[in-house]
């Protein structure tokens, strides 16, 4: 049997929709991205709609798990994407999060 449902099988479609539209770079580390990240979780009643996600590598989506955008962004106060950057650790501690209007800013 199949394990994978249908609604699988669109996710994996929107996914890379959404990797395409923000370049398969990570919204929150600027790496080489390759999942996407559901804004508001899906159990807190998000959905999977382009709005909702954005590209995400594995690390920063496992380590964002179910709390909301600005909470993980916040907390890690990582700078949302600088296109060459090479050194996603360079975290400045204390800086608050970039607000949700920047990350809208890959819709065109
Ligand atoms: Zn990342």
């Amino acid at each position: 049997m199949a394990k994978h449902s249908s609604r699988d099988a669109r996710f994996k479609k929107q996914r890379l929709r959404v990797l395409a539209r923000d370049n398969w770079i990570c919204i929150y580390c600027g790496g080489p991205a390759n999942e996407a990240d559901h804004v508001i979780a899906k159990v807190k009643g998000g959905d999977d709609s382009m709005e909702n996600l954005v590209s995400a590598c594995r690390m920063c989506n496992n380590r964002k798990g179910k709390k909301p955008q600005a909470v993980f962004l916040g907390q890690t106060a990582t700078p949302l994407v600088s296109p060459s950057s090479t050194s996603p650790k360079t975290v400045t501690a204390g800086v608050k999060g970039p607000c949700m209007g920047q990350a809208r800013q890959f819709e065109s």
